[in-house]
């Protein structure tokens, strides 16, 4: 069953400029999806539109079965790890992870055994008590993972998080985030320039263009039989 559906999307900005013309796609549910594309194809407005950081200029978003195209970000079943981490750089990283569910009013009792929870999950137990600016590449972005996690969403949305972290770095955050999907149960849709990233992490991947899907596919699917001339030269094989 698709867990986010996106019909007949169009994207304009500012009433002029169409980035997306229109799309559809169906994101299976639990699936690790990976959205891949040349810089400015239109991977982080989509991703923006499912999350509801951007209207839709025609078009629906249906997420869990349910229509919330005109709905805020608070009430769509999703939550977004972003490049830049965007933490609080005045607040320790248990009170960034924390934030969120103070926002949503979750008790204090519970906030607290999902923070521990979530610090135990991503190696961030001797961490609490630091600030950002205390942490390495990799710790911040555990945070922003953590921060994430204990939303409990049915589907997360990364884009790009390990673009800003070394090259050994981004290879061990990668298995780590394979290792969470497979424990959360949870559907990750993740945008990535990186087609290493794409072939490693995902079990289905989405090649973009200018604003269109030239191809939906496994990884080696892709690999072995590409529709286009782009997604070979995308996916490194010959065509
Ligand atoms: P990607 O994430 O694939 O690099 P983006 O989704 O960020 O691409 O951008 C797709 C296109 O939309 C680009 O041409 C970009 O300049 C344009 N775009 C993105 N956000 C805005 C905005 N707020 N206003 C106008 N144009 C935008
Ligand atoms: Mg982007």
């Amino acid at each position: 069953m698709a867990e986010v559906t996106l019909v007949e999307i169009k994207k304009t900005f500012r009433g002029r400029t169409t980035v997306i013309p229109n799309l559809n796609l169906q994101i299976e549910d639990g699936s690790f999806t990976v959205l891949v594309g040349p810089s400015g194809c239109g991977k982080s407005t989509l991703l923006r539109m499912i999350a509801g950081l951007e209207t839709v200029t025609r078009g629906a978003v249906h997420i869990g079965g349910q229509d919330v195209t005109t709905a805020e970000p608070c009430d769509r079943d999703i939550a977004m790890v972003f490049q830049s981490y965007a933490l609080y750089p005045h607040m320790s990283v248990a009170r960034n992870i924390d934030f969120g569910m103070r926002l949503a009013r979750v008790p204090a009792a519970e906030r607290e055994v999902r923070v521990n929870e979530a610090a135990r999950l991503l190696n961030l137990d001797e961490l609490l008590d630091r600030k950002p600016a205390e942490l390495s590449g990799g710790q911040r972005q555990r945070v922003a993972i953590g921060r994430a996690i204990v939303r409990n969403p049915g589907v997360f949305l990364f884009d790009e998080p390990l673009s800003n972290l070394d090259a050994a770095l981004r290879n061990r955050m990668r298995v780590e985030l394979a290792e969470l999907h497979q424990r959360l149960d949870a559907t990750m849709i993740y945008v990535t320039h990186d087609q290493v990233e794409a072939m490693t992490l995902a079990d289905c991947i989405v090649v973009m263009n200018a604003g269109h899907i030239e191809q939906v596919g496994a990884p080696m699917e892709l690999y072995q039989h590409p529709e286009t001339v782009f997604v070979a030269g995308f996916i490194g094989s010959p065509k």
